[in-house]
């Protein structure tokens, strides 16, 4: 398998069409690169901005090849992919990413055993698989603790807490789809995360520390300040992850810190990440630009400037109702919309990055909600 780097014109190939693959194919457009997109849904955000579009499953095997024939490189915006058909295609077409990577990341307890035998600080986990293990992890972790899914869970979906021997009984539903990580459940002061892009010559460029603030598990606003106490901590902790997981593109770290200032790798996505949203209008790069820039074999910028503070919000389906208003009067205001068909509660229908930490835009989102 050779990496090519890509030339003007060239076609990059994005399994999965949503808002990650609409802001990949915007970027990978500024560059002079066509894009081509494979998603199920023939109404996905990425398919408006995209020179060619595929029809069909994530894991479609026809469909894959017909993307990679139209590809001169082969990234992707999620995890969920069957490694089965990755491996195959990276196998066959330039995918600098490989499929080793997803395959650790797309299952919890494989991600989990890779991050501490990297060293990584992870939160106390065990596996469970029934009943009797999930009252022995019980002994281990003690209460709370948290019950998740090997797969497949994201904003929150598939995890469950464990406040005492009476939950076990409601975790049998997530049990089904066994096994399932039980791990202790911290008690937080806050949550942040790193996005860093890796490039196949060796580079690695790192963006500032993201804050993040969640609501019912699902991001709800991420402050970027340019500093924070546990920047070099979490930095130790990216670069050990990456002596022990390939990366090549965009990924990020998330983090969990205590109450007592005691730093926790949480999860690693290996792709561009909502945290990471806020970068598009903050900094010199965004990790979409990044991300595009290493698949197609482009020389990183040496650092990543954040030309402002920032803070970003989500906009869910809900909160898009309320807010959507006022969107015409306020530019100070980045106003991203994917163009999702469907509007839904709890669903990520855009975000609003604004640059200026001190707005009133929480203050008009709490009036309203
Ligand atoms: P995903 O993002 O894949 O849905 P996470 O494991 O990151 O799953 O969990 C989502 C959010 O739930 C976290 O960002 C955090 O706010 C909360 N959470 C998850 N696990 C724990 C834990 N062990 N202790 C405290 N809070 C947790
Ligand atoms: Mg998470």
């Amino acid at each position: 398998m050779t990496y090519t780097k890509l030339k003007l014109g060239q076609t990059i190939g994005i399994v999965g069409g949503g808002q990650l693959g609409k802001m990949m194919a915007q970027s990978a457009q500024e560059r002079g690169f066509k894009v081509a997109v494979l998603d199920p849904d023939d109404t996905c955000p990425a398919r408006y901005v995209s020179q060619h579009f595929i029809h069909a499953p994530y894991n479609d095997a026809e469909a894959l090849q017909q993307l990679g024939a139209v590809s001169d490189v082969i990234t992707y915006e999620f995890e969920n992919i069957s490694g089965e058909e990755l491996a195959k295609i990276t196998s066959q077409f330039n995918v600098p990413q490989g499929a080793e990577t997803v395959v650790t990341l797309q299952n919890r307890l494989a991600e989990k055993n890779a991050l501490k035998g990297g060293g990584a600080a992870v939160v106390p986990f065990v596996s469970v698989t029934d009943q009797d293990e999930l009252k022995k992890a019980a002994d281990t972790l003690g209460f709370p603790f948290m019950l998740k899914t090997t797969f497949g869970g994201y904003d929150g979906k598939g995890q469950l807490v464990i406040s005492s021997a009476e939950d076990f009984k409601a975790a049998d539903e997530l049990l089904a789809a066994r096994p399932c990580v039980a791990e202790q459940r911290i008690n937080l002061k806050s949550e942040i995360s790193i996005t860093a892009t890796a490039s196949s010559d060796g580079s690695v460029v790192f963006f500032p520390v993201q804050e993040n603030e969640h609501r019912s598990q699902i991001l709800y606003k991420t402050i970027v300040t340019g500093r924070h106490a546990h920047e070099e901590a979490a930095i130790n902790e990216v670069k050990k992850i990456m002596a022990a997981i390939r990366f090549i593109g965009t990924f990020t770290v998330e983090f969990f810190i205590d109450q007592a200032d005691v730093l926790y790798v949480n999860e690693i996505a290996p792709r561009p990440h909502n945290s990471g949203h806020y970068s598009i209008e903050a900094c010199d790069y965004s990790q979409f630009d990044t991300h595009i820039l290493a698949v197609a074999g482009w020389q990183l910028p040496e650092r990543i400037e954040l030309l402002k503070p920032a803070v970003m919000f989500n906009l869910l389906g809900q909160d898009l109702d309320v807010m959507e208003d006022e969107f015409a009067s306020r530019p100070d205001w980045h106003v991203h919309v994917y163009g999702k068909a469907v509007r839904k509660e709890n669903r990520k229908m855009g975000h609003v990055t604004i640059l200026d930490l001190d707005n009133d835009y929480e203050a008009i989102y709490k009036e309203r909600m």
